[in-house]
């Protein structure tokens, strides 16, 4: 699934090819994703210029001047451009095209339908999908303070809290499990009663681990252009994500897996309290 690195990493990979180009032209196979596609797209985008690919937590907002193209990659979703000479026939999955005025094309493939395409004529950053998010973990808005003051009176463990977006936008599974690794704290812990030094540390961890994650992508990009595989979601060496049964890569211990909030927890023993 991918998370922020991958999207991050997507927007970097596709941003150069599409920004100061016009839309040609949508095509859109199957409307049917977590939301209905509107039907009109292709009439609102048509003619419009993206001058800037920007991205708030896991979501990519293409910005065309008069509104918006909000893009999600839910749990399966991929984008690659296609440049002129390289157009394919569309596989079972590819949902959408979008062709530019020099011919590229932008194919979104998302075999689980789960990823959104919308689009919004009022600023993007108050549509509902964005504006109840929490500060981007990769800005100053994102601190240990912050975490420690919301984290209070929390009696849900400090993983469910990473997660919930409200708190911090776009920290998925794979990131908690491993910034909770990094940062020495149990994922089991209720939040409220970390101490101020311990969310100083995860929030480190958090933006360390995230700025890792992009960094290893970055090797990936010229991967969105031309290929038929999936780009963007690079394989990554994990400390304590999908782990389970094997020695912590610091102390040896055995990392154990559990569940929390529907979700699979890694961590270890020794090295997290
Ligand atoms: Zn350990």
């Amino acid at each position: 699934m991918p998370e922020l690195p991958e999207v991050e990493v997507v927007r970097r990979g596709i941003a150069p090819y599409l920004e100061g180009h016009q839309v040609a032209s949508v095509t859109i196979r199957n409307p049917n994703l977590r939301w209905p596609v509107p039907s009109d797209l292709g009439k609102t985008l048509g003619g419009l210029t993206i001058d800037k690919i920007a991205r708030r937590g896991k979501y990519l907002l293409f910005d065309c001047g008069i509104g918006t193209l909000i893009l999600h990659l839910g749990m399966s979703g991929s984008l690659r451009l296609l440049p002129d000479t390289a157009v394919t026939m569309p596989g079972k999955h590819d949902h959408a095209d979008l062709t530019l005025d020099n011919g590229t094309v932008l194919r979104f493939k998302d075999p689980r339908r789960f990823g959104a395409i919308l689009w919004t004529s009022v600023d993007a950053l108050r549509h509902p999908l964005l504006a109840q998010l929490g500060p981007e973990p990769l800005t100053e808005a994102f601190n240990g303070y912050l975490l420690y003051q919301r984290t209070r009176n929390r009696s849900a463990s400090i993983k469910e809290v990473l997660m919930n977006s409200r708190i911090v936008a776009g920290v998925g599974n794979i990131y908690a499990n491993e910034a909770l690794f990094q940062a020495g704290i149990n994922p089991m812990r209720p939040a409220g009663g970390l101490e101020l030094i311990k969310c100083e540390e995860l929030a480190q961890a958090i933006k360390d681990i995230l700025i890792l994650a992009i960094e290893a992508g970055g090797s990936s990009l010229r991967d969105f252009v031309d290929t038929s595989g999936n780009p963007g979601y690079f394989q990554q060496q994990y400390w304590v994500y999908r782990q389970v049964a094997r020695p912590c890569r610091k102390c040896g211990t055995t990392i154990l897996q559990a569940r929390q909030g529907q979700r699979s927890t890694f961590y270890c023993p020794q090295c997290q309290e």
